[in-house]
């Protein structure tokens, strides 16, 4: 449930919080929406209590003549109650509808701006190799290492999809279980998921799965999506639950495969792994309380960051400005790493907390444990109220990304790519991808 009454009270703060973070969310419209809503509500309120005095009136002795009347005004006030609940019900959901353009609130250390004006929190981590040798982008190796086919990839499915093949296949389950394993380590539950999930689960997470410029692929004939993250399938396992505080935080590692339309993207890098139709990923997921959720987006990135480390990439880590926020996030970070091919630094993972924007709309909150209040006389014990969870997703392992680094940083002159030491046992000891004879 979205708190409408405190966007209405902050009308300012979120005109402005709108503004900077470039959406087009319409407030106005929503305080519209949700005051008509509150005015019919008091209206239906008003109609139920006359019902209520019409029926208690009809349980006393009365004139027929008064009866008959009091007949007449109960099956008038019933006919006005189910107009009046019908449309209240139409005005909620297209209330719901308009509010899902508002984003959520930003972190006051945000940088306000557009992607430029994104603040580095980690300046870098490494350095970018020097080459000795004229360098191939990973189209080439991928190529020349019969490690990727583009296209026959083109021809059966259409333009940005790619077939792995050899070493590259072995890569990928390799990047995938090596970091599956290292998040585990940190007491992440691993996780499979549903690819295809419902429509309504998509937006309550914050994406729009419809519209010209929408990211989603929905299936036609049904209500159902395939889904652009795991991030989705994940938020959705908790929806509509009340959580013990004493089971908080859960921490999933979720791998699944991703599913974007790329729309508006042309332009944009469009060559290779680097932007595709579909490609695999290991999600970070975590749901916890409120006072938790920026010493564990803290986490998140550090365990990014330890992640690519140990894989020898050369990177930093943005602190994303307002206007590429998107609607979830309350702040995100980026990690953006050196591309010796592309010759420029490109975003490799991002970790959002999504505070409660996202459980607000799945209804996932939890019960505090704290001591029990005895406040009546009886010593009655009372429950405390729920609250909200705050949910934050971050990319531990977005697979094709991953390839361009690891193909284009670790290439050697002879045209082979050697393994990150790490991968290796994962790829039943191989330590190099050489060239087919
Ligand atoms: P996002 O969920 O959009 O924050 O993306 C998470 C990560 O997935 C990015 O940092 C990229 O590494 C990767 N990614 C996103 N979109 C694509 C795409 N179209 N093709 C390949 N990788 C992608």
């Amino acid at each position: 449930s979205i708190d409408f009454k405190w966007i209405r009270d902050n009308k300012e703060a979120v005109e402005i919080n709108i503004k900077n973070r470039n959406s087009n969310a319409d407030l106005g419209g929503v305080i519209e929406l949700y005051e008509n809503m509150v005015n019919l509500q008091k209206e239906v309120e008003g109609i139920r209590e006359e019902r209520n005095n019409v029926a208690k009136k009809m349980k006393g002795k009365l004139e027929p003549s008064e009866r008959e009347r009091l007949v007449e005004e109960g099956k008038s006030l019933k006919e006005s109650l189910v107009t009046l609940e019908e449309d209240l019900v139409k005005l909620q959901d297209e209330l719901q509808q308009v509010a899902r353009s508002i984003p959520n609130m930003t972190h006051p250390d945000v940088p306000v701006g557009g992607e430029d004006s994104s603040a580095i929190r980690k300046e870098v981590v490494g350095s970018p190799r020097e080459f000795s040798f004229p360098i191939k982008d990973h189209l080439q190796l991928g190529k020349d290492l019969d490690l990727i086919d583009f296209d026959s990839a083109s021809e059966v499915s259409g333009s940005k999809f790619f077939y792995l093949k050899n070493e590259a296949v072995l890569l990928e389950m390799a990047l995938l279980n090596w970091t599956l394993s290292e998040v585990m380590k940190k007491g992440f539950t691993p996780l499979t998921t549903p690819e295809i999930v419902r429509s309504s689960i998509v937006e309550k997470c914050g994406f729009q799965p419809r519209g010209d410029n929408t990211q989603v692929y929905s299936i036609d004939g049904t209500d159902q999506c395939l889904i652009g993250t795991a991030e989705i399938p994940v938020g959705g396992i908790h929806m509509d639950s009340i959580l013990l505080e004493s089971a908080l935080p859960l921490k999933y590692i979720a791998f699944s495969h991703c599913f974007r339309t790329e729309a508006g993207a042309a332009g944009a890098a469009t060559k290779g792994l680097y932007r595709v139709h579909q490609f695999s990923k290991a999600e970070m997921f975590v749901l916890c309380r409120p006072e938790d959720s920026e010493t564990f987006h803290d986490e998140l990135i550090q365990i990014e960051e330890d992640l690519f480390t140990s894989l020898g990439l050369h990177f930093k880590t943005l602190d994303m400005a307002t206007a590429d926020l998107g609607a979830p996030a309350y702040r995100k970070f980026d990690i953006e790493a050196w591309m010796p091919g592309l010759g420029r630094y490109g975003e490799i993972s991002s970790a959002s907390n999504c505070t409660d924007y996202q459980s607000r709309r799945l209804g996932i909150r939890y019960r505090p444990s704290e001591p029990v209040q005895t406040g009546s006389k009886k010593g009655k014990a009372s429950l405390p109220a729920t609250k909200f969870v705050h949910t934050l997703n971050a990319t531990a392992c977005a697979v094709p990304r991953m390839m361009v680094c690891l193909l284009e940083n670790y290439q050697q002159d002879d045209g082979s790519v050697v393994i990150p030491e790490p991968l290796r046992p994962f790829m039943g000891g191989i330590e190099i991808i050489k060239p087919k004879l």
